[in-house]
């Protein structure tokens, strides 16, 4: 199981992280990131990739 998170204070809102996540990970909150479903997080990196400011943080837990 993995936890995601998005630091805000880096985050732009660009929403690449909600169109690519395969499960349905991050919403948008107040214009920013929302890791909301964490849980369903399966390590695939493509937020990781997309990111264009390095706001996500995965941690294995
Ligand atoms: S690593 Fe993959 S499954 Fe996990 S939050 Fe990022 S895009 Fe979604
Ligand atoms: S890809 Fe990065 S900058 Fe864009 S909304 Fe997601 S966390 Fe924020």
């Amino acid at each position: 199981m993995y936890l995601v998170s998005v630091d805000v204070n880096k985050c732009t809102g660009c929403e690449e992280c909600v169109n690519v996540c395969p499960n349905s990970v991050f919403q948008m909150t107040d214009g920013k990131s929302d890791p909301y479903q964490g849980s369903e997080c399966v390590f695939c990196e493509s937020c990781l990739g997309v990111c264009p400011s390095a706001a996500i943080t995965i941690t294995e837990m």
